[in-house]
Parts: C-alpha cells; sequence; structure tokens
C-alpha cells in the first residue's frame, strides 16, 4: 500500500424524514441560499420540505442549475449571493446541483475571474463559503468528496476541480426522495458509481488488501441490486442500498493508498463538453475499450476483477480477462446504457475533435501510469465507435 491522508469532515444524515434535521445542522442565523436544478425537486415536494425546515431563517432560492452545471449559469448565482451578502449555501439536487454549489461556494470570495478556479484544478482557492447538501440522486458521490465538475459552454469546455475547502458540511441522504427519478437517471447513477469504483480499483497491484476486497464489495453490490432497482422502483432498501454505495464510491475511502486511473472520466468529460451525451454514458462507451487496450498493463487487476468480480475462473488468462471486459459491457447495457459511440449517432469523423480538446485541456498524459498519451486516447476512441 502506497502512503496517504485520509481527510474527510462531511456529516451524513442517512434516512427517512432526515431534512427536518436542517434546522439543527444549518446555522440559526444562516442567510441562505438554495441551489436548485430543473422543477424535479419542487414538483417531488423536497423544496417544500426543506423551506419548512428552515423555518424563520432568510431564506433566497436559485433555479436553473442545469445537468453538466455551466459557468455561465453559476456566474449568475455568484452575483446574487455577493449582492445579498449570504453566508450558507444548501444544494439541493444531484450531482450537477451540488457540483454547481462547490463551485459558487469558491467563486463568490474569489479575487479575480472564477474560471481560473477550473483551469488551475482548484489549486488557486483560498476560501469558500460554508454548504451543505440533500441529494436527489445516488450517483456521483460529490455529496462526500471535495471534487465537482463544471462546463464553460461557450467553450465547450468541462474541467473539474478538487480542493478540501469544498467538501460540504453536511449531507442529508433521504433515500425516499429518489422515487421520483426516471429510470435513465438510476441507470445512469449505477454506472457512475461503478466506474468511479473501477478508476480506483483496476489499475495495479500495490498490496491495497482492503481497498481491494471494499472496491469489490461496491462493485458487486452495484452489479447485485442495479437490475433489481430498476424493475422495482419503489423498493426503499433497495435505494437505500444504492445510494449509500454511490456515495461510498467516490468519498475517497478506496482510493486512498492505491493507484488511481480516471482517464474514462477525462476522455467522457469531452464526449458530454462536445455532444451532451450524459456523464454516465460517455463512461460506458469509453471504459470498456479502454480496459481492452490497456489489459496488458492491467494484466493482475483485470484477472483479480474476472476473478472475484465476475466469478470467471475457466479459461487462459486473455480469455478471463476478455470476458471480465465482456461482461463489463453487458451490465451497461442490461442497465439500458449502449456503450458505443455509433449508438449516439457519432462516427469516426468526431475523433479528432476530441482528441484537439484533450490536448487543449493538457490530458496528454492520463492513467496511473500516465501513459495514455493522445495516441491512445485516439485508439480508445476508435475502438469504441
Ligand atoms: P444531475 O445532472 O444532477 O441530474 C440529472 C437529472 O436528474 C436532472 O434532469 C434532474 O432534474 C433529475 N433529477 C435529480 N434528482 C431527481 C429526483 N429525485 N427525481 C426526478 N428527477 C431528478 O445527475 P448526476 O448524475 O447526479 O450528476 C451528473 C454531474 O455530476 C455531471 O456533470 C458529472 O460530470 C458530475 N460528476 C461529479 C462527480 C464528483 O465527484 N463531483 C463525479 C462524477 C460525476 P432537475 O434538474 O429537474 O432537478
Ligand atoms: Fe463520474
Amino acid at each position: 500500500m502506497t502512503n496517504f491522508e485520509f481527510f474527510n469532515p462531511t456529516k451524513i444524515v442517512f434516512g427517512t424524514e432526515t431534512i427536518a434535521k436542517l434546522d439543527q445542522l444549518v446555522p440559526a442565523n444562516a442567510r441562505v441560499m438554495i441551489l436548485l436544478g430543473g422543477e424535479s425537486a419542487r414538483k417531488n415536494g423536497t423544496v417544500a420540505e426543506v423551506r419548512a425546515a428552515l423555518g424563520s431563517r432568510e431564506v433566497h432560492e436559485f433555479n436553473g442549475i442545469e445537468p453538466n452545471p455551466t459557468y455561465e449559469t453559476l456566474m449568475q448565482a455568484v452575483e446574487i449571493i455577493r449582492a445579498e451578502k449570504l453566508d450558507f449555501l444548501l444544494a439541493v439536487g444531484g450531482g450537477s446541483v451540488i457540483d454547481g454549489t462547490k463551485f459558487i461556494a469558491a467563486a463568490v470570495p474569489f479575487a479575480g475571474e472564477p474560471w481560473d478556479i477550473l483551469t488551475t484544478f482548484g489549486q488557486t482557492i483560498t476560501s469558500a463559503l460554508p454548504f451543505g447538501t440533500v441529494l436527489t440522486l445516488p450517483a456521483t458521490g460529490s455529496e462526500m468528496n471535495h471534487g465537482a465538475v463544471i462546463t464553460q459552454k461557450a467553450t465547450h469546455t468541462k474541467l473539474p476541480f478538487m480542493n478540501p475547502l469544498v467538501f460540504p458540511q453536511f449531507s442529508i441522504l433521504d433515500p425516499s426522495k429518489t422515487f421520483t427519478l426516471p429510470t435513465r437517471q438510476i441507470a445512469n447513477g449505477v454506472v457512475d458509481a461503478f466506474v468511479h469504483t473501477v478508476e480506483q480499483y483496476l489499475t495495479y497491484p500495490v498490496n491495497g488488501m482492503v481497498q481491494d476486497r471494499y472496491a469489490e464489495g461496491l462493485l458487486n453490490i452495484l452489479i447485485e441490486i442495479g437490475p433489481k432497482v430498476l424493475a422495482n422502483p419503489q423498493d426503499y432498501d433497495l435505494r437505500a442500498n444504492l445510494m449509500w454505495a454511490a456515495t461510498q464510491a467516490l468519498n475517497g475511502l478506496i482510493g486512498a493508498g492505491v493507484p488511481q486511473d480516471w482517464s474514462t472520466h477525462m476522455i467522457g468529460h469531452e464526449l458530454t463538453a462536445l455532444f451532451d451525451i450524459d456523464h454516465a454514458r460517455t463512461l460506458a462507451i469509453v471504459l470498456p475499450a479502454n480496459l481492452v487496450l490497456r489489459s496488458e498493463s492491467k494484466r493482475e487487476k483485470l484477472l483479480q476483477y474476472a476473478d472475484r468480480v465476475w466469478h470467471i475462473t475457466a479459461g487462459t488468462e486473455e480469455e478471463r480477462i476478455a470476458a471480465a471486459i465482456n461482461k463489463t459491457r453487458e451490465f451497461f447495457e442490461a442497465m439500458g446504457i449502449k456503450t458505443r459511440l455509433a449508438d449516439y449517432d457519432l462516427g469516426a469523423a468526431v475523433i479528432d475533435t476530441v482528441i484537439a480538446k484533450l490536448e487543449a485541456h493538457g490530458m496528454t498524459a492520463l492513467g496511473e501510469r500516465q501513459d495514455v498519451t493522445l495516441a491512445m486516447s485516439r485508439q480508445i476512441l476508435e475502438n469504441s465507435l
């Protein structure tokens, strides 16, 4: 295992009827800005519950943070929060609203042009407004981590940033708030959480035995309950387990002391920014092709993955690895998520554009060994046609 520091200050409040606890979690004298996406949280009653719990506090609302939150929209919220001198943010929504809130929290006190937060991957942040979240979509882990991904619409640029100052103070996870999710978003959430786990597990062995078994446990639970959640949309326990698994897939624990890949995410971000494909769908396109191309450098972990996650024991090493990657693709397809660029009406003609964007964003040495060059990203995209 490699040396590591682990720090995660986010308090998790999990279960039904927990939104009422906002009264204890948000400072009594706070001047609050609630950040929202489209209409979903209002339609399913979550906003009303949140407002009731906040009681007599001064509460403002900002609506309209879109999926794959944009800098352009978020800066409107920044202006209002600065003008009104609000001092506490509350994200109510999925990963997009939470990521957007992290950017706003850092941008409000930021001296200079806040887009620099993205171009420096968060290193220039020196302070941030405090915030909490009410999660409505299990997927990203953003509710318990210090990362966010923001898109500049004008330039089709989607970049991540990280900084310990943007850990949520608390996150309320009420699985019953996810009952209104459309099938497509449930499937997206399962696949995003699965790929988060894979990006921290399918690298090269460093004897992180605890991390490996933990990651395999999360992958196994996602494989087991993913299709069940789709088939039983009103089952509370399935929702609760999916929610807790997705949070743990990216709250720092499984990635501490082990190599991390993230090349699938970085290539996927370009596909979303250019062609507006859902985040998880881009991962389902890129991951199988990525694993095939790099199966030699990931050989030992792929064999372990085949054995412990997919229980594949027959055949040569090559056959077991190929079977495990096929199982991965079949799992995504069984969740209703297509895994080829052609399924999204994209052909070889788009690859140059994607590669140019990766180059412009400095994504030229990706992966756990930083050996995923632009030429390899090109091959991955070609393999995913
Ligand atoms: P999302 O973009 O937050 O939401 C997708 C859709 O689901 C929205 O249209 C939203 O509708 C709807 N929705 C949310 N909750 C709902 C509910 N309870 N009932 C009905 N509809 C609901 O999806 P996400 O997958 O959570 O977030 C994706 C973003 O997170 C991407 O930008 C991705 O890059 C990023 N991401 C971040 C991290 C991280 O660590 N920070 C990791 C992976 C991905 P409304 O708009 O109407 O609410
Ligand atoms: Fe993700």
